[in-house]
């Protein structure tokens, strides 16, 4: 199958996508937070995998997973040009995720990934249920 993009180009489109897409999730996470008046939580704490969020006293990582990024099976997501290449960057995020949640395990963390697409209104009932350990008083 040919490529459409030239390498350049290629890692240019998907910084795009990666940027624009932890954008949104993040800003819609925080937003849901707040509207359930979830609080204790911190952007940028120094944890392996660095997860979107972290709440320090309750010892959970929030990772806020792109569906197409981390291989979620919930739509169609592959190109259809060069779906090798996005196969395989695919399997490597899936692994990697795998890892990082298994080390923050074994450091006692609460890991709990939500994927892109439970954060839609529709889902909110799926999203609570995961989430229900955040909204529990200490
Ligand atoms: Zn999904």
């Amino acid at each position: 199958m040919s490529d459409v993009f030239s390498t350049e180009k290629r890692s240019e489109v998907m910084r795009a996508i990666k940027s624009k897409n932890t954008k949104t999730t993040e800003l819609k996470m925080m937003e849901i937070f707040k509207e359930l008046h979830i609080k204790g939580w911190r952007r940028t704490y120094p944890l392996t995998g660095k997860p979107d969020f972290v709440f320090p006293k309750k010892r959970i990582a929030v990772f806020v997973d792109g569906c197409f990024w981390h291989g979620h099976d919930c739509r169609n997501v592959t190109p259809s040009t060069n779906s090798v290449f996005w196969n395989a960057k695919r399997d490597y995020n899936k692994r990697h995720d795998a890892f990082v949640t298994e080390t923050l395990q074994k450091k006692a963390w609460t890991v709990l990934r939500i994927w892109e697409c439970e954060l839609k209104k529709k889902n909110r009932e799926k999203l609570l249920e995961k989430i229900s350990s955040l909204i529990l008083e200490k």
